[in-house]
């Protein structure tokens, strides 16, 4: 079994050879820190909107080599800390344009080329305790109480017939999801922006932010807007440690099954696939027929410290591979080909931001939280408006120049992510031992972590 190397995605693309990093001081008008989806998706806007604009990326390892080369593929339409927070009008707004989001990026995959194994079969989420179902049914209710969502309740017969995961009770489904194959993507929209005339220059580390340059370890690019599109790493730029905690995702995945397990298992239609645990669990269905399954590894690294590699711990493997034969007895014989890991950026309100300072130039997006990949794209199509002065329906969007406050400082954030992990594991637990109601202490967890506003 492989581990790390950056991700699965990454070793069956082959690790791309690296661009020429920043040969020394330069003028820009937008230096873009990051070239992750989010910092890619705001070059390629900026230079569609007007192609004139030097737009220049600057890259610590290379393109996609974060949570954008290295996630689960679902392309989803979730709000990230939910559409309530906005108010009706406003989350309504918000959700109309996630669900655009999804069909953008599809749309600007076809337009450029990029073949990314994009598959639009929805996204389904599967409950297998008493007390999952009891909040997917709540959930089915809130989410059909707004517009844009056309979400169906599905029954376990339902669910079988479409996805056969052992001890389903429900689903809940819904049409705004698209699987993807993450680093496809995101080499796929790098090489487009560069058709566009944008320079990305990779092993070139940003130290610090100011306005007016990014200053790096091999020169300063002088730019009159500078985005901040850094994600899970944002910790280890000046003045930043507090801002977003970089939180761990781990996978695996399988060797492609056989297509008598597939005759078994369904999952034709390839919908991405999760699950209503307080440790939740994601899948999905690859374009060559393995399934790639990913949930929480070791959730925080203290000091707000990100790996370097992808590399997980063998006891994630082994939590994550026990996981997947319980959801699919009949690919228990599959051999794990790969695990990897990546961090995601949550700041301390659980939600999305994007924005630009016009005083300063400085602009910024992320605190994505675990869905990220359709995000990303609505985030750089945002921040173009903005450093452009275009004053459009998506700058006027609620999530736009939101601020959260400042994560605690260490021992405390280590304990508290710890511990909270540890109890959403215990309540997990106590759920499969039955009974209809959400542990007590993941409703604690909810409360003390900011996720249950
Ligand atoms: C394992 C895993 C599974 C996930 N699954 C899903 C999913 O299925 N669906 C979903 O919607 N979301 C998912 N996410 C989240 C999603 O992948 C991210 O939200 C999204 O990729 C963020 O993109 P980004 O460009 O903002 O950040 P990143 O892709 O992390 O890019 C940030 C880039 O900035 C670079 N960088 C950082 N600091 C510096 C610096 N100082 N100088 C220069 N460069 C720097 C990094 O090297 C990196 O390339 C998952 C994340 C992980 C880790």
């Amino acid at each position: 079994m492989g581990n790390g190397g950056v991700s699965f995605w990454w070793q069956q693309l082959g690790l791309p050879s690296p661009r020429t990093p920043l040969p020394g001081d330069r003028d820009a008008d937008v230096a873009i820190v990051g070239a992750g989806y989010t910092g890619l998706w705001a070059a390629y806007y900026l230079k569609k909107l007007q192609p004139d604009l030097r737009v220049v990326v600057l890259e610590q390892r290379f393109a996609g080599f974060g949570a954008s080369g290295r996630n689960g593929g679902w392309l989803t339409n979730s709000v990230t800390g939910g559409r309530a927070q906005y108010g009706r009008e406003g989350g309504a707004r918000q959700q109309a344009a996630m669900n655009d989001t999804v069909d953008e990026v599809i749309r600007v995959a076809a337009a450029e080329g990029i073949d990314a194994d994009i598959r639009k079969g929805g996204e389904l989420n599967v409950a297998r305790t008493p007390a999952q179902l009891a909040r997917l049914t709540a959930a089915h209710a809130e989410d059909a109480s707004w517009p844009h969502t056309d979400v169906e309740l599905w029954g376990p017969r339902r669910t079988a017939a479409h996805v056969r995961v052992d001890g389903a009770l429900g689903g809940l489904w819904h049409p705004h999801c698209a699987r993807v194959h993450p680093a496809k993507l995101v080499a796929g929209l790098a090489a487009a922006v560069e058709r566009l005339g944008v320079t990305i220059h990779e092993e070139t580390t940003v130290s610090r932010i100011e306005p007016g340059r990014a200053v790096t370890d091999r020169g300063t690019v002088r730019a009159t807007h500078v985005l901040r599109a850094t994600e899970g790493f944002t910790a280890g730029l000046a003045g930043q440690h507090r801002t977003w905690l970089p939180m761990n995702s781990s996978m695996i995945v399988t060797a492609p099954l056989p297509a008598a397990v597939w005759d078994e298992i369904g999952w034709a239609d390839a919908a991405t696939l999760g699950d209503f645990a307080h440790v939740y669990m994601y899948a999905q269905r690859t374009a060559d027929d393995r399934i790639a399954f990913g949930g929480r590894g070791i959730p925080y690294r203290y000091g707000s410290r990100v790996d370097t590699d992808g590399g997980t711990q063998e006891r994630t493997v082994r939590a994550l591979t026990s996981l997947l034969r319980e959801f699919f007895p009949r690919a228990a014989e599959a051999p794990i080909d790969h695990a990897w890991s990546g961090v995601l950026g949550v700041p301390r309100d659980w939600s999305a931001t994007v924005g630009l300072d016009p005083a300063t130039g400085l602009g910024w997006a992320g605190g994505y939280v675990g869905t990220g990949v359709a995000t990303t794209n609505l985030a750089g199509r945002t921040l173009a408006d903005l450093v452009l002065g275009r004053e459009t329906d998506l700058a006027a969007l609620p999530w736009v120049g939101r601020r959260a406050r400042r994560w605690e400082v260490e021992p405390l954030r280590w304990l508290a992510v710890r511990g909270l992990y540890a109890a959403y594991g215990v309540a997990d637990r106590q759920e499969r031992r039955g009974g209809t109601l959400t542990s007590p202490l993941a409703r604690v967890a909810d409360v003390v972590s900011g996720r249950g506003h």
